[in-house]
């Protein structure tokens, strides 16, 4: 079953659970529009190599469209339908009024040079501009999409209308009409949703025993935030080790560590553990925040922790979700769980709109405001359908586009 495939089986059975009217389940089970593009780029050695580029426009019901633009030679349309329908999905989520979208380019970043990606990233625009801007659709970064990348794609569309056009992408570097705050919002968005969660299920504030998978922008901002809330990070995981120290590990020298070599590997005082170590230890909560497809029907049955918080996209499979379920893992999805990414985007476009800035403690406590009721209303779906949090969280999602998508009607 293809990831398109997946995303349309996760639409029909929350649409089942709560009823949702057929009219908006036809209108989500397919994109409202999807755009293909060849871009010409010229390589630095004076050749002219052609790029095939997408952007899927799922669903507009609450907003205009918004979500990532993906550079990777995985990239795929089926892909990137997927994407775009879960942006969708998680905007809803979080209330946000923004519909679902997202791009995506066919290459390998590594095999280009700076000025290529550059040139690149202009095209993109050039050729998407009919059908993007700040009330149309706004994209973002995603994988190896950069703030510089948003920088560039802002200054061509900007060159292209004739006038500052910077609310036309989000990510963009805080010098350049970013917003404070957003580098580091999924993790602290994920962190407010979590203390929610340790409050509904009468955990302690502190304390409680926690592993990260993935030391990057989600994961090490986590790891931070968990160990100056007096948490006991015991396990860190990056592409090149998994270390562990039973008594907990001192993130910010962590962080310092792995800055200096690179990786967390042999980071004093830890001991070495494996994959399936790893995803069996003794905790309290389980935080992947690395890549997609980590929680199997392999794996999901050693899960001892109490609560899965997912900060990265998709990275645990429909058949664990079912084995988590039956053993009572809180799991808090994707959809909710990072949100706090998209939250801040939304709040950048909104700061450019009205070209008046925010405070980082204004954004903080915006992001709060929309995090905390997100969990509470996918907290309440889970128990009136008597369903995991996932499906709660479509519910809570679909209700909202289905309200707006027949006030039109
Ligand atoms: P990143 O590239 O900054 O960090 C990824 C981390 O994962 C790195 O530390 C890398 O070493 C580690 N990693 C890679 N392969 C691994 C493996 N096999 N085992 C263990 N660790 C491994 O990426 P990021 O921005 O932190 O994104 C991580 C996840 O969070 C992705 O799924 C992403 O889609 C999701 N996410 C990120 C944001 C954001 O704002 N950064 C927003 C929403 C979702």
């Amino acid at each position: 079953m293809n990831v398109y495939d997946n995303a349309l089986r996760q639409l029909e059975t929350a649409a089942k659970v709560m009823d949702l009217h057929p009219d908006t389940l036809l209108k989500l089970s397919s994109p409202e529009r999807v755009v293909m593009a060849s871009l010409p780029v010229k390589m630095d050695d004076g050749s002219l190599r052609m790029f095939q580029a997408y952007r899927v426009q799922y669903n507009s019901a609450r907003g205009p469209y918004k979500g990532g633009i993906r550079f990777h030679p995985q990239v795929s349309l089926d892909e990137v339908k997927a994407l775009s329908f879960w942006m969708a999905i998680k905007c809803a989520t979080v209330d946000i009024p923004m519909g679902g979208g997202k791009g995506g380019v066919i290459l390998d970043p590594k095999a280009l040079s700076e000025n290529e990606i550059e040139r690149l990233s202009r095209a993109w625009i050039r050729a998407f501009r009919p059908v993007i801007g700040p009330e149309k659709d706004i994209p973002a970064p995603d994988v190896y999409t950069t703030p510089q990348i948003m920088a560039w794609m802002a200054d061509e569309f900007s060159k292209l209308e004739g006038k500052p056009s910077l609310g036309v992408v989000t990510g963009k570097p805080v010098e350049f009409g970013g917003s404070l705050g957003r580098g580091t919002s999924t993790a602290q968005g994920g962190f407010y949703v979590l203390q929610a969660a340790c409050q509904q299920l009468g955990l302690a504030s502190s304390g409680l025993k926690m592993a990260v998978q993935g030391f990057g922008n989600a994961g090490a901002t986590m790891a931070s935030l968990l160990f100056a809330a007096g948490h006991k990070v015991v396990a860190v995981a990056d592409s090149q080790s998994i270390v562990f120290n039973e008594a907990g590990l001192n993130i910010p020298e962590l962080a310092i560590y792995k800055e200096k070599n690179r990786s967390v590997k042999n980071f004093p005082g830890t001991k070495e553990i494996s994959f399936s170590e790893f995803f069996a230890l003794d905790l309290d909560v389980l935080v992947p925040a690395a890549l997609e497809n980590q929680i199997t029907a392999d794996n999901a049955d050693s899960i001892k922790a109490k609560i899965l918080l997912e900060l990265a996209n998709g990275p645990t499979t429909p058949e664990a979700d079912d084995i988590l379920f039956k053993n009572k893992v809180v799991l808090i999805p994707d959809v909710l769980a990072n949100a706090g990414g998209v939250t801040v985007s939304y709040f950048e476009w909104v700061q450019n709109l009205s070209n008046y800035y925010w405070s980082a403690e204004e954004v903080d406590q915006k992001l709060r405001d929309k995090m905390i009721p997100a969990w509470e209303a996918v907290w309440d779906a889970g128990q009136k359908y008597s369903v995991n949090l996932r499906t709660a969280a479509f519910v809570t999602a679909l209700a909202r586009i289905d309200l707006a998508s027949r006030a039109r009607n």
